[in-house]
């Protein structure tokens, strides 16, 4: 799995730095859909079975105690953290 994770959700893209990640889980405790833990305890994408609510998604981005993840709007502008 590499380092960084990048998944187009609705019109954000949403980028896991998973060097940053430190496991808390306060990520997929709020986006349990989209978020989840790999085999060595660092969040990565779930495979989705349907499309995620955006704001669902930004509220566990900005949940993240370290910014290991990132949010861009479709214009490519960093909006979390
Ligand atoms: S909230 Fe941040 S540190 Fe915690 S599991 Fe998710 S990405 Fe990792």
């Amino acid at each position: 799995m590499s380092d960084v994770e990048e998944r187009q959700i609705g019109e954000l893209t949403v980028r896991i730095d998973r060097l940053l990640c430190v496991g808390f889980g306060d990520c997929i405790e709020e986006a349990p859909a989209t978020f989840e833990f790999d085999d060595e305890g660092i969040a990565t994408f779930q495979e989705m079975a349907e499309e995620p609510d955006e704001s669902t998604v930004m509220e566990a981005c900005r949940a993240c105690p370290v910014d290991a993840l990132t949010v861009f709007d479709e214009e490519g502008a960093q909006i979390v953290p």
